[in-house]
């Protein structure tokens, strides 16, 4: 990276720290970025600092927004009585897409993982507790069907049933391993109306 100025190189630098993007994508980008019009630069400069300033966790679910509620939580025609559990915002997109569940949602924000450290405590347990302490009649598991997802239904599923509410777990049919993200509306739809009583 010794062939450009310093600052081209520091712009190479801080792109191809995001996730995917290596150094030869970082340089293609970087160059694209320069050869762009003043304002697009602004607007892309701008939207990262406003998103970064104004993202929060919904009050409710826990998802990413930029107001107290989610348009999700804050939908009269969502089934407040349905939970589906899910490891992140972006799990929460790929089921929404699918355009047929009517239920909410609570995002954990990681998986148990003893193997990183990653206990019950790390991610966003205690608030689905609180949440379920009111009229909820049925919480979907929908945890990756890795090792990490599997392990944290089965720790959610034991916690939850003594509370006597339904816990269901999405069928399988999404490949081990499969980050829900990846997989199609099809397969998600097929897991989600063949989900199992745990
Ligand atoms: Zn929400």
């Amino acid at each position: 990276m010794d062939f450009y100025s310093r600052q081209i190189s520091k712009l190479i630098e801080e792109l191809s720290r995001l996730p995917g993007v290596g150094t030869k994508t970082a340089q293609r980008l970087a160059f694209h970025i320069i050869n762009m019009p003043e304002e697009q630069v602004h607007g892309l400069a701008d939207s990262i600092m406003e998103a970064k300033k104004n993202i929060r966790y919904c009050k409710e679910c826990l998802t990413l927004t930029d107001k107290e509620l989610c348009p999700i939580c804050s939908s009269s025609g969502r089934n407040k009585k349905l939970i589906m559990v899910v490891e992140n915002p972006r799990d929460l997109a790929a089921y929404e897409k699918t355009g047929k569940y009517d239920g909410v949602y609570h995002v954990l924000h990681g998986a148990i993982s003893p193997m990183l450290g990653i206990g019950p405590a790390d991610i966003k347990l205690k608030e689905l507790m609180l949440r379920l302490q009111g009229d909820v009649d049925e919480v979907i598991i929908a945890t990756n069907s890795s090792l990490e997802g599997e392990a944290t239904a089965m720790y959610l599923s034991k916690l939850i049933k003594p509370a006597g509410i339904k816990v269901s777990r999405i069928a399988s049919g999404i490949p081990v391993g499969g980050d829900l993200e990846y997989i199609d509306e099809v397969t998600l739809l097929r897991a989600f109306e063949g989900r199992v009583e745990l």
